[in-house]
Order: C-alpha cells, then structure tokens, then sequence
C-alpha cells in the first residue's frame, strides 16, 4: 500500500501525457461524464473570457499538463499567453501540439465544439493556429516555490489560470493557500484569478496509476482565497462527477478571483 500525498517526483516518473489525454480528453461521440465536464469546463470559460469581459494583455496557465482546451477561448482575449507545468513530459506534448508535430494530440473536435459556442466566426484550423499564435512561451513551473517560474524575469500577467492544478500539487490547505499567495507574485494588481478544480476529490487514476488530490469543499477553497489575498467575484460549482474508476469527486467549481489594487 502506498501511503502520503503524491509527490512531485512521482509526476516527473510517472505522469503519462498520452494516457492522461485519452482518458480525459478524447472528446468523441459518447456520453461518458469526462465529456459532460469538458463540455461544462468550456461554456464557463467561454463566458468568462468571450461573455464577461475578462481580457487584457498578458495571461499565464499553471500548470497546464499536456491540454489546451482551457487557452482556446482566453486566447480571444488575451493578447499573450505562457504555458507552465512542473513535468517536462508534459510540456514536450505541448510543444508537439503547438509546433504541428507527428503524433500530436488532436484537439479538433475540442476546437470544434468552443468554435459553436463561440459562434462559428472561423473555423477549427484557424482557431487553432489564433491559439498556437497567442502561446508565446512554454516555461516550467512550480506552484510550492514563493517564484514559481524561478529566475525567468516576466511582466506582471492580467490573467493567472489554473484547471485541475493545485488539488494535485497541494498535499494541505496550508500548501494550497501558500501556493495561492505564491501564484500572486506572478499577477498585476488589480488582476484576475482563475481557477478550475476537482470539489471533494482524494484520487484521480490515469489508467492503473493513482494521484493524490486534495479533498476541498467550496467553503475551504473560497477560505484560502481569501486568506491568500484574494476577493472572490464568482465561484461556480459543476454538479457533474468523473466517471466513479477515474476519481471519487463530488463535482467541480470555477472561481474568478481578484488581487487588490494595492496592498492595505
Ligand atoms: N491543466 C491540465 C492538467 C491538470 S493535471 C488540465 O486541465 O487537465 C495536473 C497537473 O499539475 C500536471 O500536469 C502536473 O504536472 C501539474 N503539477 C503537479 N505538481 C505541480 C507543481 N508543484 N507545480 C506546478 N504544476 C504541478
């Protein structure tokens, strides 16, 4: 039996983008509750990003594994975007996608899909080159480090997202409101938060091989928040679960954040 919070190097040794991708993101015909949530996950980011207004210059993603589905509507909003995650593996399948390699990941009927909702002003290839145009730099990244993109100097970004990041880096809440107040160091003030994560979730499986989540309830996450420095300006909760062989949530919730202008 194992036992303890999975850990980073468990990410680097054991972390497979290409099964991650098939399990969760092979958005096909069936009506499997991975597909409900992708769905879910992108008309909300849609609003977001393309409804509500939420737009400036610069926008990184933490932690952003081997997926794209979460840039495709920011990238209408966002002049810049950088990519992060912690495992080189996944940001090699990143690249791949983005640099049209052989064997790439295809996110067409994804890119499809936010095309609809975004009302078919182009079509998918042209989406999807906006989005390889937008991803300026595909860094390394360490939410538990107080600078989590190390030494790499940056401007200030308008926009921090994170989908189904921190449950998995985060083994308490302590860890995740310091990794809340560590993301801040990357964000303007003034600027947004937005993150995407499991609700009461302890596992998550790719194929046979289990991580660790962190099992937090919307009063925890909207606590932490807070505590970090935040003001919460909307908190969605997802009704939906994954699949009961891929992880023992209980839905899942969207929250936009703000940094105050200036510290008090
Ligand atoms: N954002 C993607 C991937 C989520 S999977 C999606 O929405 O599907 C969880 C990701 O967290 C993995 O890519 C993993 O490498 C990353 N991760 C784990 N620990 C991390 C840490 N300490 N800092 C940054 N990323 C981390």
């Amino acid at each position: 039996m194992e036992s303890g919070f999975t850990s980073k190097d468990t990410y680097l040794s054991h972390f497979n983008p290409r099964d991650y991708l098939e399990k969760y993101y092979n958005f096909g015909s069936s009506h499997s509750a991975e597909n409900k949530i992708l769905r879910h996950l992108l008309k909300n980011l849609f609003k977001i990003f393309c409804l509500d207004g939420l737009k400036g210059d610069l926008l990184i993603d933490i932690g952003s594994g081997p997926t794209i589905y979460q840039l495709l509507s920011a990238c209408e909003s966002f002049k810049e975007i950088i990519a992060t995650d912690y495992t080189d593996q996944n940001l090699q399948e990143l690249e791949k996608w983005l640099k049209k390699e052989p064997g790439a990941f295809d996110w067409s009927p994804v890119v499809t899909y936010v095309c609809e909702l975004e009302g078919n002003r182009v079509k998918g290839p042209e989406k999807e080159e906006k989005l390889r145009r937008a991803v300026k730099q595909v860094l390394k990244c360490d939410v538990t480090q107080s600078r989590p993109l190390g030494a790499v100097s940056l401007p200030l970004a308008d926009c921090l997202l994170s989908t189904l990041c921190l449950d998995a880096a985060c083994p308490d809440l302590p860890a995740f409101c310091t990794a809340l107040k560590n993301l801040g160091s990357l964000l303007k003030p003034g600027g947004f938060l937005v993150i995407v994560d499991a609700l009461k979730s302890s596992y998550y499986m790719i194929g046979e091989q289990r991580f660790s989540s962190l099992c937090l309830g919307r009063e925890a996450v909207e606590a932490a928040v807070i505590e970090a420095g935040y003001t919460i300006k909307q908190f969605e909760e997802i009704s939906q679960s994954y699949s009961s062989t891929m992880a023992d949530n209980e839905g899942l919730f969207l929250l936009v954040g703000q940094k105050p202008s200036r510290s008090v």
